[in-house]
């Protein structure tokens, strides 16, 4: 399957820790940038059909519905949509009953909402502009306009305690899919200079423990990610699978036909000249084949060896026997009839395998 995936570089607040690529704005996603992607996607060159759309951020609750239609319009024009999944990343704070209804009359079918936490005090430390109070009506919006809608939390803010609580309260709220993911301190970030406040990896560790405890009804079928059956996220799957996509917007990255590509990275730079790469790598089909392998141990089903062989006309053993082997003698990861998957703790270091692999 082939994703399409859309950055919308724009945020009211800019949080302290985040080093993704945003600008603040007082309004809505300026409509210069929404005709710059439209003019990047009508000019692609690539696969004509996609299974999944993805507005990512930044903060893409931010564009208008009048943007997001023509964004949709423009991907229908010139992709093939096959029952597609499209998901749009929201912020707590801009989700209204009118806002909710208009994404799903445009087909948005999966809302990924940045709630963080239920605590007040975590929410004011990571510099959030919602509360508490705002992620819940958030959350009871979402759930009554979305089957499919998934809740992303961070652990490791402080005050720490506040973990269980909001775990608690994810349990009430009951979404179809959480993401959890350990709070980092990036370098060029205001957070930088707090890195000592960083917890060390054995309480990080517990935090992360406690989310698989409280999610245990739900599949951990990603390092951060949880499912209920049929909810697994299918555009980010394409990444963990080493698929092709292309990315559209400020600093997106692509992956098609094997040239791992990024768009200009200053949304001005970018608006003036759409679809110009800052960075552009044609990777080799070792490199291909390693990445595909690292990838799949993301995931708790692992690399099933027919996906191997059908993908590289290859058994992964041919290609990466030695390495198989080791990493199977260190226990982390085991091999079965089908498949090569990650034990627990193959699935907690996973940067172990990554390494070894490289
Ligand atoms: S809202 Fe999201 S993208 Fe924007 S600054 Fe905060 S964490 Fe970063």
């Amino acid at each position: 399957m082939f994703g399409i995936y859309i950055h919308i570089p724009f945020c009211r607040t800019v949080c302290p820790y985040c080093d993704f690529v945003r600008e603040r704005v007082d309004g809505a996603a300026p409509d210069a940038y929404v005709d710059a992607v439209c003019r990047e996607i009508e000019r692609f060159e690539g696969p004509e059909a996609a299974g999944s759309v993805f507005f990512g951020g930044g903060t893409p609750s931010l564009l208008r519905p009048e943007s997001l239609e023509r964004i949709l319009g423009t991907v229908a024009h010139r992709f093939r949509l096959d029952s597609p999944e499209i998901t749009l990343e929201a912020n707590p704070d801009d989700v209204t009953a009118p806002l909710a209804r208009a994404w799903r009359d445009l087909g948005v079918n999966r809302i990924s909402l940045g709630v963080q936490s239920f605590d007040d005090a975590v929410l004011r430390a990571l510099g959030r502009r919602h509360n508490a109070d705002r992620a819940r009506d958030a959350c009871a919006l979402v759930a009554a306009h979305f089957e499919n809608w998934s809740m992303d939390l961070i652990f490791g803010a402080r005050p720490v305690e506040a973990w269980w609580p909001t775990l608690d309260e994810c349990m009430r709220l009951d979404p179809p899919h959480v993401s959890a993911y350990g709070l980092t301190y990036e370098a060029g970030t205001p957070f930088e200079k707090r890195a000592s406040e960083a917890l060390d990896q054995e309480r990080a560790l517990r935090l992360y423990e406690e989310a698989e405890v409280a999610l245990a009804a739900f599949d951990h079928y990603e390092i951060s990610n949880f499912a209920k059956p049929g909810f697994a996220a299918r555009h980010n799957l394409i990444y963990w699978r080493n698929e092709a996509y292309a990315g559209f917007g400020t600093a997106a990255f692509s992956f098609v036909d094997g040239v791992r590509a990024r768009n200009l990275t200053d949304t001005r730079a970018y608006m003036q000249e759409p679809g110009k790469k800052s960075e552009s790598l044609r990777l080799s089909d070792h490199e291909i084949r390693v990445e595909t392998l690292i990838q799949h141990f993301r995931l708790r089903e692992g690399l099933l060896k027919a996906y191997y062989r059908r993908r590289f006309g290859v058994e992964a053993r041919a290609d990466f026997c030695p390495q198989l082997d080791a990493l199977c003698a260190r226990g982390l990861i085991e091999e079965d009839k089908g498949a090569f998957r990650p034990t627990r703790e193959g699935f907690y270091l996973n940067n172990e395998i990554g390494i070894a692999l490289v």
